[in-house]
């Protein structure tokens, strides 16, 4: 059956590669991003900032006026948190920007009778001591003036895993309700780790941030590429993951099982080496 499917930061990176993953598939995908073109040099369907709520309106409605009915969403339109990035910007993009796409969106997910949403969440959130907890709370409140201005009290890198982990929550403590799963809707975030996109090499470019990324440590030794996090997002899409609700998938090549190799932590299991 071909589904409709909506995804953001769809002009490049783990986006780009989403769409791609999907349209072989033989859906239709409607694209979102703030860039006119995409990676393979076709036009984005509905040019919006995602930033600002005036773009998101212009997103939702962009999209509403081309489909009455999605069977997915896939929020990947992000912004990474490193030296001179606003922190502010990195809360309004990564955790607004979605979360009200999702949220207006929501009429034509219940109608398709079974829709997915995939939130890009990211391995930072385990992999990162120290993160912005109350700029997660806020979110999750949200308040969007208060976490932007408590982002703006701290690094842009110290807010990019609040973003992402309020995300991963958020879809847990709403996909359980009525409006979502009663309504057939199944909320889930993936967690990459580091996957080779402009992103990364925005990191990698950082006169902080660039030389720790050589220290990554990942299982299978090598960073990830985009089409191995659009595999599992269109796995969480189909009806293929109908029991998968709440979910937080870590893709990251084993990272965070090398940092947390017994997890959750706190319970008293051990010894555990054989
Ligand atoms: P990317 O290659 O930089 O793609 C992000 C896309 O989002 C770009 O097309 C970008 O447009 C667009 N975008 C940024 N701000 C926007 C806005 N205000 N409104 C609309 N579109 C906007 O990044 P990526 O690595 O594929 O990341 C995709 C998602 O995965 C992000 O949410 C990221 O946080 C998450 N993630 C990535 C990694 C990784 O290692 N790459 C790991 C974990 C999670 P411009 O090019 O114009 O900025």
């Amino acid at each position: 059956m071909t589904r409709t499917y909506v995804v953001s930061g769809a002009a490049s990176g783990i986006g780009a590669a989403t769409v791609t993953h999907l349209r072989d598939g033989g859906h239709r995908v409607l694209t979102v991003d703030r860039t006119s073109t995409g990676l393979d040099g076709g036009s984005i369907d509905v040019v919006a900032d995602l930033a600002t709520p005036v773009g998101r309106a212009e997103a939702v409605a962009g999209v509403q006026a081309l489909t009455d009915v999605v069977h997915g969403v896939v929020p990947a339109a992000g912004v990474g948190g490193f030296t001179g990035t606003d922190p502010a910007l990195v809360v309004s993009v990564n955790y607004f920007g979605a979360i009200a796409l999702v949220r207006g969106l929501q009429p034509q997910l219940a109608a398709a009778g079974g829709a997915a949403v995939v939130f890009l969440a990211s391995n930072s959130i385990t992999g990162m001591p120290g993160w912005n907890a109350e700029v997660a709370t806020l979110c999750l409140r949200d308040d969007e003036d208060a976490a932007r201005s408590t982002a703006a009290t701290t690094e842009a890198v110290m807010v990019y895993p609040s973003s992402k982990a309020a995300l991963a929550w958020w879809a847990r403590r709403e996909g359980v309700k009525p409006e979502w799963i009663g309504a057939g809707v199944r909320l889930n975030s993936v967690a990459p780790g580091k996957v080779t996109t402009a992103m990364t090499a925005e990191m990698a470019a950082d006169p902080v941030f660039g030389p720790l990324g050589d220290s990554y440590p990942t299982a299978i030794g090598r960073d990830g590429r985009p089409e191995e996090i659009a595999a599992p997002i269109a796995f969480l899409l189909s009806p293929a993951a109908s029991l998968v609700v709440g979910a937080c998938l870590f893709i990251d090549g084993g990272t965070d099982a090398i940092l947390h190799p017994i997890s959750p932590e706190g319970w008293e299991v051990g010894p555990v080496e054989p």
